[in-house]
């Protein structure tokens, strides 16, 4: 079966980001003029309304700016999107970078400071897990 790519919906232009907006990018549309990328939301996945009070990883959890744990709806959306990815044979996938579920190698810190910290989303974190390679936008 052919590689295919899994990719955060919001770089392809769905406006399911926690502010009800998108995030488009112009490298990832290009690329997606050339080849077949899926587009996932690990946090409607997971059931989460949109919009959504924004959240950020906090340690093991995910805590929503007002103080709710959203640390299992977090873990749904990745497990569903990991499903989707071994249903349809994907093994890379182009992730938005710092999202508490879709980040990779920089995240928030918890704070809601705007402060960075070294770290993955929930998300990117079980994908590499399962031997799945993850790109930001920003490294196309
Ligand atoms: Fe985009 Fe991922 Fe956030 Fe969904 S969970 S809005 S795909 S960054």
């Amino acid at each position: 079966m052919n590689s295919k790519t899994l990719c955060s919906a919001c770089l392809l232009g769905a406006s399911c980001r926690y502010d009800g907006k998108s995030k488009a990018n112009e490298k990832v549309l290009n690329l997606a003029a050339k080849e077949t990328l899926i587009p996932i939301c690990p946090e409607q996945l997971g059931g989460l309304s949109t919009p959504r009070v924004v959240a950020e990883r906090n340690g093991s959890k995910v805590v929503t700016k007002d103080g709710a744990d959203v640390t299992g709806s977090y873990e749904l959306g990745a497990q569903e999107v990991l499903k989707l990815a071994k249903t349809l044979g994907c093994n890379k996938a182009i992730l938005k970078q710092r999202s508490p579920s879709c980040g990779c190698g920089q995240i928030y810190d918890g704070t809601f400071s705007g402060t960075l910290v070294e770290g993955d989303g929930v998300t990117t974190k079980l994908l590499k897990q399962n031997g799945i390679s993850v790109i930001t936008e920003e490294d196309l």
